[in-house]
């Protein structure tokens, strides 16, 4: 395997770190074209008419009622945007289907059931099928036909994937594989029509099969009982001497480890931006309810905590939206290039590798945003939030699923930095350059303008490019005292990981605010919402970086670390409390996010 030719800076996965970036090359909502818009008015218009209206009965899985509606959804052309034309799909990108996606996470469990179908469900098929295979599989699911599933976890193996136990054998005649085990948790299973399932042949190599539900040996089991997503359909699948034909191998024997993560790095991206979606339907719900519930003779959203919880809850999904349009740019500009990774039989989509570190960066926030939201929410409804009569108490549990699959946070977290290392090992990021660079450079850092003028928007990107320094030394410093033996600091790589993921929203809310501010648009709101998380990121990521190096070094050596991160982080507190009461009266005037951001 070779490594892939260098792309240029702000297309390369992971390069954000080292580099600047001009704000024209970032893509933002604000870009979204006429069609695109008016594809996720259509989705919205479905849910307003077919789906939200009958959430009781999904909540209680009403036989056929799921996948109905998951059938309407494919005749209005929504279940295959990313599926290529030849094969009945649309052939767009990542940015066309983020609205779309949103609308349908407005319910949480039937966004999962899309979710799963049109992610990890359907895309293993349009990046490893063969022309046959796509043939016969893929323009069903792309139409709503057939509802797809992915099939990896089984009872023992969850995080540690490939430690699973399902085997496949060849048949002596060399035309079957025969699977044998059981996997666990399988959205959709109770109605998939296909699954992609992972196997190890020969109990050792890992490989991908495509098994259809009607093939003899397959069962599952009952519908998990579940917290929340209560709409979506959770069972094991069993698998007993089930035959599969070798031409139903997706992809190659013993290469089903790139399938299986490669196609979770954008099922990471879709599972983010759907919980933006839904973090954006609930901040108007509790705008209204903060509008309407009055105490103490007036509405509760002229208290400043409450005011402070809705322009909370705007800022972070502003900053959260901003990473989910700036990577999926990212991603359908690679996706164009037609370049192929050649690790495997077939070459897959670079565009599908390359935006991992950021896809993983998008899973982790947006999903602990979402659950911030419900959060809040609920607390806004006080004890009526705490009843099933307000939809608080639903998105809350639905919320919670998206910290623990795709990878549980905890994971995503490990592997940000994890991945960031090896790239640099492999000489796909300079990376170690840069943090050598950087040991030099920062013992004579230029005394550094907090107030940059006056302009806090100045101010706020000179303390990302520092937040950036910070975060190379931070990774130079821990590589150098614990080596290869860094994997198993993992409360140290978790605080890496953090500080990389608020370099990455801070810089992107800024970067779009900047754009919109170049092309004229009226960008207050959007300067508050960055301001008030740039103020907040500061704090953070100083919090993170004492804790890992006192981890890692102590007495003088501490000291002077500790007087680097100070000066790097150098701040002039912002009165982030006149910026949120500014933004949530905003807010309330206008009634939900987008007008907010729209201005109007
Ligand atoms: C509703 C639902 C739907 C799902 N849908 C699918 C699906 O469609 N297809 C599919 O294949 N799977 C699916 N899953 C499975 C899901 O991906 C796994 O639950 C998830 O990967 C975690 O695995 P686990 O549950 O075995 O937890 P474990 O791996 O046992 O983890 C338990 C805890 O330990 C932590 N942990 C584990 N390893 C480490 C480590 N090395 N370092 C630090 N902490 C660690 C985890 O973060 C977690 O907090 C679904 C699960 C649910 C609940």
């Amino acid at each position: 395997m070779s490594e892939p030719k260098p792309l240029p800076p702000h297309l390369t996965g992971g390069n954000f770190l080292l580099t600047e970036t001009n704000p024209d090359l970032v893509s933002t909502p604000e870009d979204l074209a006429a069609e695109q818009r008016l594809m996720a008015q259509t989705a919205g218009k479905f849910m307003e008419k077919e789906v939200l209206p009958n959430f009781e009965a999904l909540e209680h899985q009403q036989e056929g009622l799921s996948p109905k509606l998951f059938r309407k959804a494919g005749e209005l052309g929504l279940l295959g945007i990313e599926v290529p034309e030849a094969y009945g799909g649309l052939g767009l990108g990542k940015i066309s289907g983020i609205g779309v996606g949103e609308q349908f996470t407005r319910l949480g469990g039937f966004g999962v059931t899309i979710g799963a179908h049109c992610g990890i469900g359907t895309q293993p098929l349009i990046y490893f099928g063969t022309e046959a295979q796509k043939k016969k599989y893929l323009s069903k699911l792309a139409t709503g036909e057939w509802t797809g599933a992915y099939a990896l976890s089984e009872t023992g193996s969850g995080s540690d994937a490939l430690g699973m136990r399902t085997k496949a054998t060849l048949s002596p005649d060399g035309k079957h594989y025969v699977l044998n085990g059981a996997k666990m948790w399988i959205s959709n299973a109770g109605w998939a029509d296909l699954f992609t399932i992972f196997a190890k042949v020969d109990g050792q190599h890992v490989t991908a099969f495509l098994v259809e539900r009607t093939f003899p040996g397959l069962s599952t089991g009952k519908e998990e009982h579940k917290l929340g997503i209560k709409s979506s359909s959770t069972r094991r699948v069993m698998l007993e001497d089930v035959k599969v034909p070798v031409e139903n191998v997706l992809g190659e024997v013993g290469k089903g480890a790139y399938i299986a993560f490669n196609i979770l790095n954008f099922g990471r991206f879709g599972l983010g931006a759907g919980a933006i979606g839904g973090a954006k339907d609930l901040l108007k719900v509790a705008t209204r309810y903060a509008l309407e519930r009055q105490q103490f003779g007036k509405a509760i959203a002229s208290f400043g905590l409450i005011q402070h919880k809705l322009a909370e809850m705007a800022a972070q999904i502003f900053a959260g939206e901003s990473i989910v349009y700036r990577t999926a740019g990212m991603i359908d500009a690679v996706m164009a290039t037609g370049e192929l990774m050649d690790s495997m039989t077939p070459n897959f989509p670079r565009g599908l590798d390359e935006f991992a570190l950021e896809c993983s960066v998008i899973k982790v926030a947006c999903s602990e945003i979402m659950d911030f939201v419900a959060d809040e929410t609920l607390q806004i409804h006080g004890g009526y939030g705490y009843t099933e009569e307000f939809p608080a108490a639903r998105a809350y549990r639905d919320s919670r699923i998206n910290r623990i699959f795709e990878g549980t946070n905890e994971i995503n977290r490990l592997f940000i930095p994890g991945l960031l290392m090896r790239r640099a090992q492999r000489g796909r990021l300079p990376l170690l350059q840069a943090i050598a660079k950087i040991s030099k450079d920062i013992l004579d850092l230029a005394p550094f303008d907090d107030s940059a003028g006056g302009d806090e928007l100045a101010a706020a990107q000179s303390l990302i490019a520092n937040a950036k320094k910070l975060a190379l030394m931070l990774a130079g410093v821990t590589y150098q005292k614990f080596g290869d033996k860094l994997i198993d600091e993992q409360e140290v790589l978790a605080s890496l990981s953090d500080i990389i993921s608020d370099i990455y929203q801070a810089e992107s809310a800024l970067l779009r605010t900047l754009k919109a501010r170049q092309a004229g648009g009226k960008s207050t709101v959007m300067s508050d919402l960055t301001l008030i998380f740039v103020n907040d990121a500061a704090g953070r990521m100083e919090a993170h970086a004492r804790q890992s190096l006192a981890a890692t070094s102590e007495g003088d050596e501490l000291r002077g670390q500790l007087g680097l991160v100070r000066r790097l982080l150098r701040w002039q507190p912002l009165n982030t409390v006149a910026l949120r009461r500014r933004i949530a009266k905003r807010l309330c005037e206008l009634g939900n996010y987008p007008a907010l951001i729209e201005g109007k």
